[in-house]
């Protein structure tokens, strides 16, 4: 699964961590960020519904597998709605409405397939990142 601060497709981090839970199921994930560090690279790929998706990666990963890709952001996406991880993070509660519309996302997230790169930047001349 995705790490937090890390590559997409290894645990080579990317980014420094302020501070991050070092107990229980959240063990490792991050509370705040800080600055990219100088191998962070963000690609934007052109996704199969037309959107777009800026992805994270090591200077050694900018050429990854797409499917790979795909997988480790779906499991980093189930894993962030599953309601015991949201329960921990304090997450609040979702109304019936609210909780149709993310079913409809994940959907939409878990069927998508990346078509193509369209740019890709280092993360620290990323204004506003
Ligand atoms: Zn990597």
């Amino acid at each position: 699964m995705k790490r937090p601060g890390c590559c997409t497709l290894c645990e080579t981090p990317v980014r420094e961590i302020v501070s991050k839970h070092t107990k229980g199921k959240l063990k490792g994930e991050v509370i705040q960020f800080g600055p990219w560090l100088d191998n962070a690279w963000r690609i934007t790929y052109l996704m199969s519904d037309g959107s777009t998706a800026d992805i994270t990666f090591c200077e050694e990963h900018l050429d990854g597998d797409s499917e790979e890709i795909r997988k480790v952001y779906t499991e980093r996406f189930l894993w962030e709605e599953d309601p015991e991880i949201r329960a921990l993070k304090g997450s609040p509660e979702r109304t019936a409405v609210q909780q149709h519309a993310v079913e409809k996302e994940l959907d939409r997230v878990l069927n998508l397939k990346i078509e193509k790169e369209v740019g890709r930047r280092m993360w620290k001349f990323v204004d506003g990142a």
